[in-house]
C-alpha cells in the first residue's frame, strides 16, 4: 500500500478518538501555566499511543518521546492555552468556563486544535512506526499567549533531559479555507515586546499646579513624541509598529495623581531594529521625564517579549514538497509575512533560548480553517489576502471548520514529520 494510503487510514482510525478530544479541550479552556487538566488529557493520551511521557515540564507542559532506531531526532510543537474571553460561536460544544475570579475563558486561538492534531499525529506516527526510524519528540507547550511557555520548558531542561532536535515543526490555524496549508520561507512573525512604564510625578490639589509635578503632562507629551520613532528614527524599509496601548493617570478632575502607568507594544522583524526602538523609547520618556522636572527617573518592566520568526529556508521546501505530495499542490499557499508573533522561535535559537551548541533549524506553517460558506464571502485571487477578511483567531466568534481542519492538521504534523525520519 502507498505511504499516503496508510496515513489516510491510521488517521481514521484515531479520529473519532481525537474528535471527542478536541471537543472536551475546547470546552474545558484554561488560562496560560494554568493548563492542568489538558496537559493531564494530553499526557493520558499519548500513554495510550506508546509514548514515555514527562508532565510538568516548564510547570505544566508535556513531552512524549518515541525513540524508533536509529536516525533523526524530529520535534513535533503544539501550543494549548486559552484566552481571557467569553465565547459567543454557539457552538454546542462552547466554553461556558469561568475562572474563579470570574473570568471567562475561551480556546479563540484553535490550540486545542492545534493540541488535539498534535494528539493525533503522534498515535498515527506510532502506529506508522515501521515507516520510518529516529526520535519523535512530542512537545506539548504551554503558555504561548502570554510568549512564557517556551522559554519555560527549555530552561527545564527539554534538550538535556529528553532528547535535542535536529528540527523543529509548528503549525498554526487561520481562516483559510479548511484543507489548504500556507509556508512562508524566512521571516514569517514578528519580534514583539510590550513594555510597562511608571513616571514618577508629585501629586497635589489641581488648584495648585505649581506645587506639584503633573505625570498627566509628561506622559502626554510622551505619547505624542513616541509617534516619531516610526515616522522619523527607522529606515523607512522596516517594517516596525509602536502602539501605546495603555495611558492610565489619576481618580478625578481635582486631584493631580502621583504618577502615570504606559503599556507600549513594540513589533518588528529584526532584533536590531528592535534594540533601536526600544532605546529610543527609553530616551524619549527619560527626556520627557526631565523637562517635565520629574522626581525620579521612569521606571521600565518588560511585560512580554518574544523573538522574531525565521523559518528555515531547507525545511521550508522539504515540508512543501511533503505536503503537497500528500495534500495535493492545489491545496497549498504562500503565506504572507504576520505582524503578530509567536514564542515557537525560542526553541530553535541557541542564543535566546538560553541552550548550548548550534542554532536548530524550524518551520511553522499554517492550516486552513474557515468552512467553504465563509470562504466564499471573501474575494482576491490569493489566500493569504482573503483569509484576512474573516475574523481571525481571538475574535469571540472564531470557529474552526472541525473535522477538516483536525484532519489536515494531524495529515501535515505526520506527513511533516516523516520528510526527515529515515525511511
Ligand atoms: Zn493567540
Ligand atoms: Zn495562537
Amino acid at each position: 500500500m502507498h505511504i499516503n494510503e496508510l496515513i489516510s487510514g491510521a488517521i481514521d482510525q484515531v479520529y473519532a478518538g481525537v474528535e471527542r478530544l478536541y471537543k472536551d479541550i475546547h470546552q474545558h479552556p484554561e488560562l496560560p501555566f494554568e493548563e492542568f487538566e489538558t496537559s493531564r488529557k494530553l499526557a493520558e493520551q499519548l500513554r495510550q499511543a506508546g509514548y514515555e511521557v514527562t508532565t510538568g515540564v516548564g510547570k505544566t507542559g508535556v513531552v512524549g518521546l518515541l525513540r524508533n532506531g536509529e536516525g533523526p531526532c524530529v520535534m513535533l510543537r503544539g501550543d494549548m492555552d486559552a484566552l481571557p474571553i467569553r465565547e459567543q460561536t454557539g457552538l454546542d460544544y462552547a466554553s461556558c468556563k469561568q475562572t474563579e475570579a470570574g473570568i471567562p475563558v475561551m480556546h479563540a486561538c484553535g490550540h486545542d486544535l492545534h493540541a488535539s492534531c498534535l494528539a493525533g499525529a503522534a498515535a498515527v506516527l506510532h502506529a506508522l512506526r515501521e515507516h520510518w526510524q529516529g526520535t519523535l519528540m512530542i512537545v506539548h507547550q504551554p503558555a504561548e499567549e502570554i510568549f512564557g511557555g517556551a522559554q519555560a520548558m527549555l530552561a527545564d531542561g527539554l534538550y538535556e533531559r529528553f532528547a535535542r532536535p535536529d528540527v523543529i515543526l509548528g503549525q498554526h490555524n487561520m481562516p483559510a479555507l479548511s484543507g489548504m496549508v500556507g509556508h512562508l520561507a524566512g521571516q514569517t512573525m514578528s519580534a514583539a515586546t510590550t513594555l510597562g512604564v511608571t513616571i514618577h510625578g508629585n501629586g497635589g490639589h489641581g488648584s495648585m499646579p505649581a506645587q506639584t509635578v503633573d505625570p498627566v503632562v509628561i506622559a502626554a507629551h510622551a505619547v505624542v513624541r513616541l509617534q516619531t520613532i516610526v515616522s522619523r528614527e527607522v529606515e523607512p524599509s522596516e517594517q516596525v509598529i509602536v502602539t501605546v496601548g495603555k495611558l492610565q493617570a489619576g481618580t478625578q478632575g481635582n486631584v493631580i495623581p502621583h504618577s502615570a502607568e504606559l503599556e507600549i507594544n513594540v513589533r518588528s522583524f529584526s532584533d536590531e531594529v528592535h534594540d533601536q526602538v526600544i532605546a529610543a523609547i527609553k530616551r524619549i520618556i527619560d527626556a520627557e521625564c526631565q523637562a517635565g522636572r520629574s522626581p525620579r527617573p521612569a521606571e521600565y518592566r518588560v511585560l512580554t517579549e518574544t523573538i522574531t520568526m525565521n523559518n528555515d529556508a531547507a525545511t521550508v521546501a522539504r515540508l512543501r514538497q511533503a505536503h503537497g505530495d500528500f495534500f495535493g499542490a492545489g491545496q497549498l499557499f504562500e503565506m504572507k509575512r504576520l505582524g503578530g508573533s509567536e514564542d515557537f522561535p525560542y526553541f530553535g535559537n541557541a542564543a535566546a533560548g538560553g541552550f548550548g551548541g548550534e542554532d536548530i533549524p524550524y518551520a511553522y506553517w499554517f492550516i486552513g480553517a474557515a468552512t467553504p460558506e465563509n470562504w466564499q464571502t471573501t474575494t482576491g485571487d490569493r489566500a493569504a489576502e482573503r483569509m484576512l477578511q474573516l475574523p481571525m483567531p481571538h475574535s469571540p466568534y472564531y470557529a474552526p471548520d472541525r473535522q477538516p481542519s483536525l484532519i489536515t492538521g494531524m495529515a501535515a504534523m505526520v506527513t511533516g514529520a516523516l520528510a526527515f525520519f529515515e525511511r
